[in-house]
Formats: C-alpha cells, sequence, structure tokens
C-alpha cells in the first residue's frame, strides 16, 4: 500500500535518515521503536508530506507527492498543542475536512461522526486549551478520523497520559486498526508486543530490525516482559509466546 525507496533525509548538515526501504502493507498494525534521536519523527513527517525528503514513496505501486502524501497518511503528533490550530474542538476538527474539497454537509458530516465516535460531544464548542492532555489527544486523533486517512501515524501517542487515558487510547487504536493500517511510534515496549503484529526498529537513522517478535532477540530495544517470562520458560516456538495477560493465563488454564 505504501512503500519507501532509499529515503534519505538531513536537517541542514545533519544526515538524519539513511537509505530507508520500507514496505507497509493494508491493514498492518505496526510498531516503531528505537532510542531517542533514532529518527522515529523526521520518518513520519517524510511519511505524511510534512518534509521534502531524498528518494521516492510509492502509494499503491505509484510514485506520490507531497500533497497527495499528506491526504493519505495522517500524523497525530506527540505534542497536541504542536497539531491543533483552530480555537474550538468543532473547528480543529472541521478544519482538515474544510480544505479538502468536499460539500458542507460531507465536512459537517465528518465532523459530526469523528467528534462522536471519539467521544467529544461535550467539548464541541470548548476552547481546545482548556481540555485536560487525554481530552487534547482525542481531539488530535479525531482530526485525522476526519480527514479519512488510510493510514495513520501515531508518535508516541501513551506520552503525557495517565494510565487511564492509555488505556482508554489502546482501546482507540485496536477499533482504528479494524479500518485502517497504523504506524505507533513507543518506547513502551510492553504495549508494542500486545499490540503490534510487525516491529520495526530504527536505529542512528537506519532501519535496524524489522519482522516479529523475534526481533526482540536483538539488543536494540528492552525486551517485553511476557517475552522475558518465555524465554525464561525456555519456550521456543515464537508462534506460541502469549501476547497478553488473559492469554498467558489461557495458557494455564487449558
Ligand atoms: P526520534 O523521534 O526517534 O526521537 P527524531 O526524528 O526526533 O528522533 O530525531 C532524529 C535526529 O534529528 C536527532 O538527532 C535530532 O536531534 C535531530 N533533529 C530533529 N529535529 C530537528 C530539527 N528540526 N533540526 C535539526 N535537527 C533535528
Amino acid at each position: 500500500m505504501l512503500e519507501l525507496r532509499n529515503i534519505d533525509f538531513s536537517y541542514e548538515d545533519s544526515r538524519v535518515l539513511r537509505n530507508i526501504n520500507l514496505s507497509i502493507n493494508k491493514g498492518e498494525k505496526i510498531a516503531l521503536l528505537g532510542d531517542n534521536g533514532a529518527g522515529k519523527t523526521t520518518l513520519f513527517l517524510c511519511m505524511n508530506g510534512v518534509l521534502k525528503y531524498k528518494g521516492d514513496i510509492l502509494y499503491k505501486g505509484k510514485k506520490i507527492g507531497n500533497k497527495e502524501l499528506r491526504k493519505k497518511v495522517g500524523l497525530v503528533f506527540q505534542e497536541p498543542d504542536v497539531q491543533m490550530i483552530a480555537t474550538t474542538v468543532e473547528r480543529e476538527v472541521s478544519f482538515g475536512p474544510m480544505n479538502m474539497k468536499i460539500s458542507k454537509d460531507e465536512v459537517k458530516d465528518r465532523t459530526d461522526r469523528a467528534i462522536t465516535q471519539l467521544n467529544l460531544e461535550e467539548f464541541r464548542k470548548r476552547a481546545v486549551h482548556y481540555l485536560s492532555g487525554g481530552e487534547k489527544k482525542r481531539v488530535c486523533i479525531a482530526d485525522i478520523i476526519a480527514m479519512d486517512s488510510e493510514v495513520v501515524l501515531f508518535d508516541e501517542p501513551c506520552a503525557f497520559l495517565d494510565t487511564r487515558n492509555s488505556l482508554l487510547l489502546e482501546k482507540i487504536l485496536n477499533k482504528m486498526a479494524e479500518q485502517r493500517t497504523i504506524i505507533v511510534s513507543t518506547h513502551d515496549m510492553d504495549f508494542a508486543y500486545r499490540w503490534a503484529d510487525r516491529f520495526i526498529i530504527m536505529e542512528k537513522g537506519s532501519i535496524a530490525a524489522d519482522g516479529g517478535i523475534e526481533v526482540f532477540d536483538t539488543d536494540y530495544v528492552e525486551k517485553p516482559m511476557l517475552w522475558k517470562l518465555m524465554k525464561i520458560q525456555g519456550m521456543e516456538d515464537y508462534s506460541r509466546y502469549p501476547r497478553s495477560i488473559e492469554e498467558y493465563g489461557d495458557m494455564y488454564n487449558g
């Protein structure tokens, strides 16, 4: 669905992305992992058509420019205040569709649907800076849902969220993944392990590993708790590794 070919990017004189090649398939749930400064945010900004990169990005087999890319690929920024530009929740969520050459009715329809889906009705007329961190994050997701992007990138979605809001966000991610291709950058290995079906690890601007849970055999990132537990128990077959506490319980209860 999305193919990155030889993507290179430099901020002035420092080269941040080095020859990135990736094929993203429809419906995948991907976790993008790697230390701070590895280039994850920069890669997202290239994939979303915000930065001017070297190399090619193909959408459904055809080369695609930055303007088109911005319509197909939505980015939920790590810091909501960087993403939000309008005054009220309603204006913020309708801003994207309003710039999309669609009818007024369609704009209203999409805005209403996104606001309902993210449970934001009571905040519709409220100024965005009077929202909590969790509410702001939901507005940023509503922005992207209203744009109807097929691929959605989340840059550290749980940063600044408390446990309750992180769990809510995980539910939202699961629901969104039923219809969209999702890539989430995260430092939370336990979340990545239970949520994703593919793991891409970046190191110093390059792809260091890309695959299933066997990537945790490398030393690029921390290992998830359940993964470590299975290793201690001597389990060799990765396909039998439980991906959640519930699945772990099921292993012992039949
Ligand atoms: P990550 O998201 O993995 O933490 P980033 O993409 O934010 O990594 O950063 C990759 C590298 O690019 C870092 O060394 C960072 O200092 C540098 N960088 C990020 N943004 C800028 C910028 N606007 N100007 C110059 N260097 C930047």
